[in-house]
């Protein structure tokens, strides 16, 4: 058990720690879900209850890595159904789910 760092599914500035144990958790800013993406090596980051003793600044953007999972769960689902249909594929679908597969393995570094 340790702590783990948390990102809003909303505003990625919604950036904290929280303890991997700590279940049912919602951003302390915003209260949108959060994601847990990794283990906490160093400190440098406010803990749950830090950030929610903070001012509520202004909503910001959903982190751009949960648009592009998100995009490609609706991808993989509808090539599956037209799979299934035994219907053309477009290849637009592929030549984006490549795209972004690319994108996210290169930013995964970046987290
Ligand atoms: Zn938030």
């Amino acid at each position: 058990m340790g702590n783990v760092i948390c990102i809003c599914m909303n505003d990625a500035n919604h950036i904290f720690i929280a303890a991997d144990n700590r279940d049912g958790l919602r951003c302390p800013i915003c209260e949108g879900f959060i994601k847990r993406v990794g283990c906490v090596v160093e400190g440098g980051l406010p803990t749950y209850d830090e950030l929610r003793k903070r001012n509520k600044p202004a909503l910001g953007l959903t982190p751009r890595f949960i648009w592009l999972e998100e995009r490609l769960n609706q991808i993989e689902k509808a090539t599956n159904r037209y799979f299934d249909n035994k219907e053309y594929i477009p290849i637009e679908w592929i030549e984006e789910y490549n795209l972004i597969v690319n994108e996210l393995n290169n930013a995964s570094g970046d987290l």
